[in-house]
């Protein structure tokens, strides 16, 4: 792993410190606060949008049987992450729902996934009535813990979805090592990591599956939208007749014939017209937020008790979709981390506390207690799983961990000084604060 460089107290010395006025009073405090405009607006778009929006307006051709948006824009995005074959879908949550399906995974068996993620990566193996299976996160990366994987299989596991959060990446050298080893498929849960790197290969191409969003927030957007990368030809297939009712390649619109069950989980031409042309300006996104980020968690490393997410040594790329970080509030006189992320945002850079511990949330308790599940599992199974999928490090990283967005990272390099000026005049006046936490 990538050490910590040593900290230099950069931001402390005097000239700086003084420049980015540190010992002024917090904003919380009645300061001023450190940042009065706005991180750059996210979606960006313009003219060339409005043009393919009316394009394909005035086509009247709006799905995939009649138009050529959708596959010019699977070609396009096959081409730029160099799978052989991409799958649009109508989000991401429906990328992941193919490839379990166009992998077999049936009702009874189990499926292992993180517990630091969205929460659709749960929903589509609940869907599919199999057992959800957790895998403890490495608090270090925010990762699922590569260390911990081995132990959350069984005969029963019928496939792995490791997540690369964050535009982030997991270890995919121990965990494919793992899933090979004993012949189980691996789907990638890219939807946060477009164009991410893997040792030079993009994030998403080297499970059996990899799977994106491009629902709102994601990195490339088209308000909702999906796809799936294979390098699989026969899984191609499969998940082709999956997303279109069951009506395979072959057979498309013509003769009304199966090759399997399916659901209608088509991308439509106007979202199509949108990735087009918000692909072309990825390129410059990734290298602004790429940029920026690495300047932040080299300034951040140098704040006490604030911990960057590491990255693994063969992430080439980190996509950033979030920045993330660990607070100890130990470091910060006490201060609660919603009190932290309260002063944050008063000072203008707007924070949250991210995901809570998905492996206890009530309704999945409620889910494994249903009719459906006591016939499919066994007693013992049921009754063993809450501990068979503790995750005592995710729980504690849910308590301490803060994100920034990606569009925060799209501006110039001094809006991740301010990033970190805030922080540290919250941290020199963190006692203060605390104390008003407590009034
Ligand atoms: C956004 C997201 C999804 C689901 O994508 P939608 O397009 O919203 O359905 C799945 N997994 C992760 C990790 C995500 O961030």
């Amino acid at each position: 792993m990538k050490p910590h460089p040593s900290r230099r107290a950069v931001l402390g010395a005097a000239p700086l410190a003084a420049a980015l006025r540190l010992d002024d009073k917090p904003a919380l405090l009645g300061g001023a606060p450190v940042r009065s405009e706005p991180f750059p607006a996210w979606p960006v778009f313009g003219e060339p949008e409005e043009q393919a929006l009316l394009r394909t307006l005035r086509s009247g051709n709006w799905y995939r049987g009649n138009g050529g948006n959708v596959r010019r824009f699977e070609e396009a995005y096959a081409r730029a992450t160099g799978a052989r074959r991409c799958l649009a879908t109508c989000n991401g949550t429906s990328a992941l729902f193919v490839s379990l399906n166009a992998l077999d995974v049936q009702p009874g068996d189990e499926v292992v996934i993180p517990p630091y993620t969205f929460i659709a990566t749960v929903n589509v193996v609940l869907r599919q009535f199999a057992l959800p299976v957790f895998v403890d996160t490495d608090p270090e990366t925010f990762q699922m813990d590569p260390g911990k994987l081995e132990a959350a299989i069984t005969d029963r596991t019928r496939a792995i979805i490791p997540v690369h959060l964050g535009g982030n990446v997991c270890d995919l050298d121990r965990i494919l090592a793992i899933a090979r080893a004993r012949n189980i498929p691996v789907i990638e849960d890219a939807c946060q990591a477009h164009m991410a790197e893997w040792r030079n290969q993009k994030a998403g191409t080297l499970g059996a599956t990899g799977c994106f969003s491009f629902q709102a927030s994601k990195n490339l957007n088209s308000g909702e939208g999906g796809a799936m990368l294979t390098n699989d030809e026969a899984l191609y297939e499969r998940a082709y007749a999956f997303h279109n009712n069951g009506s395979g390649l072959k057979a498309i619109g013509s003769n009304f014939t199966y090759a399997s069950t399916g659901h209608n989980l088509r991308l439509t031409e106007f979202q199509a017209a949108l990735l087009l042309e918000q692909m072309a300006r990825l390129d410059a996104q990734i290298r602004a937020r790429s940029a920026n980020g690495a300047r932040l968690a080299s300034l951040l490393e140098q704040i006490p008790g604030i911990r960057p997410a590491r990255q693994y040594p063969g992430c080439t790329l980190n996509a950033y979709h979030l920045f993330m970080f660990r607070y100890d509030a130990a470091e910060f006189s006490g201060l609660p981390r919603d009190m932290f992320l309260k002063a944050l945002r008063a000072e203008g850079i707007p924070a949250s506390g991210g995901y809570s511990p998905l492996n206890t949330q009530p309704f999945l308790k409620n889910t494994l207690n249903s009719r459906g599940y006591r016939r499919l599992f066994s007693e013992k199974t049921l009754k063993e799983w809450p501990e068979r999928t503790a995750c005592p490090a995710n729980g504690r990283l849910c308590s301490e961990a803060v994100w920034f967005t990606q569009n925060m990272l799209l501006g110039p390099r001094s809006g991740m000084d301010s990033i970190a000026a805030a922080i540290e005049r919250i941290r020199r006046h963190a006692g203060s604060l605390a104390r008003l936490a407590s009034a």
